[in-house]
């Protein structure tokens, strides 16, 4: 109802009971406002119901109560938009119980008496500015996302698509649209793939997977891809959206952290890990075939040498060269991975006879014997192979890397360059091994040790003037344990070190002792190990600090070392030789003519003695070949002013025929085998 202030309308009475009559009855929202007071000067009962006041309430309220904006702005905007022809404001406009809904007030100004009022139609537009809000947010995300979209119609044909789409395959909208989204296919799918995507597709109305695409430029790229049919509200197809990213890179780095987890980096072989899954899944496959599966442990011979004395980047090339070549020998089914270090294995499956595993291991050795062209360096090594069997030698993945293992041990043992098969005696042999590793640990602090000294013979005079000491084990069960047993294992486990040490003090003090009480100038000698003369072997100042607490002469110790150290020049042998000979230790050459028996390096280190093998002192006779070697030996070291003793003396008819080529020591069981110094007291 119209204000009762409100003098008689301009126009006629039927127009103001029709404007009255819609003014009460409209379903929309109705006010009139006092432009000058800025108050509600009347509100149809639309208005109530909307804002939740009465009418009465609503009619002389300010307008800033319904509005978030204080009074005269909303006058103000109401004006402006009456000057510029404008149809309609948005406001906020507050309902009774808080709610702020959007609405668009469109006024006119009419004319009911003398004050300015405006009619104000107001619509409650809170519904459809959300439904826009999110319209528009929904194609900011088509057109901001960094997944590609695109809209195809029930044919294929691209209907629409975003900015990351052209990113993504390099077709502008007007290159795309229109086209059917066949263009992005990929020869490396097969037909098959994207007809059975479209049959799931039909079916389902989605499909989601991964795929090979094509760029426009032609290069394939990997997508991650969701296709979902919209529907109409019939049932059928409106259209089908996709939704995809480019996921080639992210497969690029997951297949390398997954090649960096399963293959060796150096080789491009299988590492450790990948190898364990090979070996199980060959295995099982062997189960089911009713075959055999051979696993072979491959150590390269003399690769520390080559590493330590070319470098690691020869090294390196050495083990890729090395790789290569077994990899070569066997089938492609079969695996060759590194363990590490020079370290491999190799799986052979499938086999239905043993006979083609010799085959195979006889290419390996046979291929790795041959030099290595290494840049302008040519190297030789070779292998030493164990061979073990699934189901035969064992079940397990651990034990039949064991096997092998310890059979490639015993083919180092016998000489390198070789093959073994495992057997169970190997295992023994290994037990055993690992209880003397343990037994040795305790022996020194328990006393268990004996040094042994065997005489060396002047041949000239017949007298004893010097003496080898040699290592005796009392084992407290086993007994007596032979030094060729220990002597490696405790190489292998550093304990030579501190033992080597120890027998040199016994020796020195034995020395000391023979050199006061029978000869100023007697002279024992000791075995030092090539570990002794590695990175942390032997302590000069502790070795030579014995010397001078004991005022002994270095000139009363010999070093008793074997010609595979000469050759290794890289360890510092001869600046630690050197160290010695400053303090008057003298050098020996061990086993002489067993091994590379260089001249050359004879001089190059300045040894004293040479010790004729005993091999060939053993087959002595006049004018046997041995004989002339030995010969040849006692000239030569005497034209380069070095001694010669020979080993293994055992009978008179020896002794004579070296004494007759003016061979200067002897030692053997003929004098004296090696006996404890009370013992050797006697000999004297
Ligand atoms: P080796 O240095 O060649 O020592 C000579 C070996 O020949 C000794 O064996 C000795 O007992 C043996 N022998 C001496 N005269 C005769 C003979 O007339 N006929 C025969 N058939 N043999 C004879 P042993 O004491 O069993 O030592 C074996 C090897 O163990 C040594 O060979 C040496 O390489 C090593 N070894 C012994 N003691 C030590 C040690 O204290 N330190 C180190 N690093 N190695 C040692
Ligand atoms: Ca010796
Ligand atoms: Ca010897």
């Amino acid at each position: 109802m119209l204000d009762a202030d409100l003098t008689t309308p301009p126009t006629g009475e039927a127009e103001e009971d029709l404007f009255h009559q819609l003014f009460r009855r409209h379903s929309s929202i109705m006010l009139l406002i006092d432009a000058e007071a800025g108050i509600i000067a009347g509100a149809n009962p639309a208005a109530a119901a909307f804002y939740g006041y009465s009418q009465n309430a609503l009619r002389g309220m300010q307008i800033g109560r319904i509005s978030s904006q204080p009074g005269h702005e909303v006058l103000h905007e109401l004006q402006r938009a009456q000057e510029e022809r404008r149809n309609f404001c948005v406001f906020r406009h507050r309902l009774a119980g808080g709610e702020l809904r959007t609405v668009e007030v469109h006024p006119s100004a009419i004319d009911i008496g003398s004050r300015p009022l405006l009619f104000c139609i107001v619509f409650d537009i809170t519904e459809r500015q959300r439904a826009l809000d999110s319209l528009r947010l929904a194609s900011l995300v088509y057109q901001k996302s960094s997944e590609a979209m695109s809209v195809i119609d029930g044919n294929g044909t691209i209907v629409n698509i975003n900015p990351a789409f052209t990113e993504i395959t390099g077709y502008t909208e007007a290159q795309a649209i229109g086209r059917n989204i066949r263009m992005l296919h990929s020869q490396r799918e097969s037909p098959q793939t994207y007809a059975r995507m479209w049959k799931t597709m039909a079916r389902d109305g989605r499909w989601q997977g991964e795929l090979w695409g094509r760029r426009r430029s032609g290069q394939d790229f990997l997508l991650s891809l969701t296709l979902n049919s919209i529907y109409q509200p019939d049932g059928s197809i409106q259209c089908n959206v996709g939704l995809f990213s480019d996921i080639t890179k992210k497969r690029e780095t997951d297949e390398l952290i997954w090649r960096q987890a399963n293959f060796d980096t150096l080789t491009g072989l299988p590492n450790r890990s990948m190898f364990h899954d090979r070996l199980q899944q060959a295995m099982l496959k062997a189960n089911r075939g009713g075959q055999q599966v051979a696993l072979l442990f491959l150590d390269l011979d003399f690769f520390k040498e080559v590493n330590d004395t070319l470098g690691h980047s020869v090294g390196d090339r050495l083990l890729q060269e090395a790789a290569r070549r077994v990899r070569a020998c066997v089938r492609e089914t079969d695996t060759v991975a590194r363990l590490g270090g020079d370290e491999f294995t190799v799986i052979l499956e499938e086999l239905n006879d043993t006979r083609s595993v010799e085959r195979a291991v006889g290419n390996i050795l046979r291929e790795l014997a041959e030099p290595f062209h290494l840049g302008t360096e040519q190297v030789y090594i070779s292998a030493s192979i164990g061979i073990t069997f699934y189901p035969a030698d064992g079940r397990e993945t651990d034990t039949l890397l064991k096997n092998a293992d310890q059979a490639m041990y015993a083919s180092k043992a016998q000489g390198r360059n070789r093959y073994s098969y495992f057997t169970t005696s190997m295992q023994e042999a290994a037990q055993l091994r690992k209880r003397l590793v343990t037994d040795l640990r305790t022996a020194l602090h328990e006393k268990q040790f004996r040094v042994y000294y065997q005489p060396i013979i002047d041949l000239g005079s017949g007298r004893i003037c010097k003496a080898e000491a040699l290592i005796r084990w009392q084992h407290p069960v086993r007994g007596l344990i032979s030094p060729a047993e220990f002597i490696p294992v405790a190489e292998e486990t550093g304990m030579i070190v501190e033992l080597g040490e120890w027998i040199f003090r016994q020796a020195a003090r034995q020395a000391g002792a023979w050199r006061v009480r029978h000869d100023p100038a007697f002279q024992i000698s000791v075995n030092v190990s090539p570990v002794q003369l590695q990175r942390e072997g032997i302590n000069h100042e502790s070795w030579l600090g014995c010397l001078e607490s004991m005022q002994l002469p270095g000139q009363g110790m010999v070093m008793e070392i074997t010609e595979g150290m000469l050759m290794d020049s890289s360890r510092g042998v001869s600046s630690q030789l050197l160290r010695f000979r400053d303090n008057g230790v003298q050098a020996a050459l061990d086993d002489f003519g067993t091994g590379y028996s260089s001249l050359s390096y004879l001089k190059k280190f300045d040894i004293d003695y040479i010790k004729i093998d005993k091999s060939f002192v053993q087959n002595l006779a006049p004018g046997s070949d041995d004989m002339a070697l030995c010969d040849a030996i006692i000239v030569m070291a005497h034209k380069l002013g070095i001694k010669v003793v020979a080993e293994g003396v055992e009978t008179e008819g020896q002794r004579r025929l070296l004494a007759a080529s003016k061979c200067d020591y002897a030692q053997g069981y003929l004098f004296s085998r090696p006996v404890p110094a009370e013992e050797f007291e006697q000999l004297f």
